[in-house]
């Protein structure tokens, strides 16, 4: 991984982890667990959006939160390392917070969807991109509907990106299935901190082809 050293402190350059799934997979909890359960091994990347808070949302904490015109603004200073429209809302990832803490050496990680990967990927080839997934579709309509957070249409749509989504899969690292969390979470932790170069296998592949095709027979689609 990052090898690099910063030339003033001789300090290892952190590794730049990007973590993605399907809506309601449960990125942002086994984010918050990973943090408890590892603190201050993680620096955790707080993105733009131009959605609007869940509750129990804070702005600055879970998303800087943006009008579409602050947004723009912001894409026109290069505020971005990468950005990316998701279900009718725009998301961005700050780049002062990525530099400044791979300089200083922290592990920095990325929750983003496809799209924004795929761009740090080239701007980071040393990145680790890892997929993060339930054991079945069932299990995944069950977490984002159970959420609560979003309206029948909104969530249709987040399914329907995640069978776009699944055509990715083969351009990451890693896949974790989030089915017993602190399970997952000691997973995700040994799979950054390994240094060896990875492919998903072919076992893997097929789960996340047989979550699509069950998503598609869900929305008729
Ligand atoms: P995402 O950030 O991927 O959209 P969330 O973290 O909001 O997903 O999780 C979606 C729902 O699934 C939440 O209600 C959360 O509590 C639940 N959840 C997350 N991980 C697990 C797990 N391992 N087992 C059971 N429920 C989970
Ligand atoms: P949510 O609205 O559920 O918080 O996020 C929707 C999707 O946007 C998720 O797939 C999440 O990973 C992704 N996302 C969050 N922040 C960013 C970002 O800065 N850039 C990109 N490209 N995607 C993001």
């Amino acid at each position: 991984m990052c090898s690099e050293r910063n030339l003033q402190t001789g300090s290892r350059r952190g590794k730049l982890i990007i973590i993605s799934g399907f809506s309601g997979v449960g990125k942002g909890t086994l984010m918050k667990e990973l943090q408890a359960t590892y603190p201050g091994q993680y620096a955790l990347s707080v993105s733009v959006t131009t959605r609007s808070p869940r509750a129990g949302e804070t702005d600055g904490i879970s998303y800087h939160f943006k009008t579409q015109e602050e947004f723009d603004r912001l894409i026109k200073e290069d505020y971005f390392v990468e950005y990316a429209r998701y279900t009718g809302k725009s998301y961005g990832t700050p780049k002062p917070f990525v530099e400044e803490n791979l300089a200083a050496g922290r592990n920095v990680i990325l929750e983003i969807e496809l799209q924004g990967a795929l761009i740090v990927r080239e701007k980071y080839p040393d990145a680790k991109l890892v997929f993060i997934t339930t054991k079945d579709a069932k299990t995944l309509v069950q977490r984002l509907t159970g959420r609560g957070t979003e309206t029948e249409e909104v969530i249709r749509k987040r399914l329907a990106r995640a069978v776009e989504e699944a055509n990715g899969v083969e351009q990451y690292h890693h896949i974790i299935v989030n089915d017993e969390l602190s399970a997952a979470v000691k997973e995700l932790h040994e799979v950054i901190q390994t240094e060896n170069g990875s492919r998903i296998s072919e076992a893997e592949l097929a789960l996340i082809t047989d979550i699509q095709s069950d998503l598609k027979e869900r929305l008729s689609i």
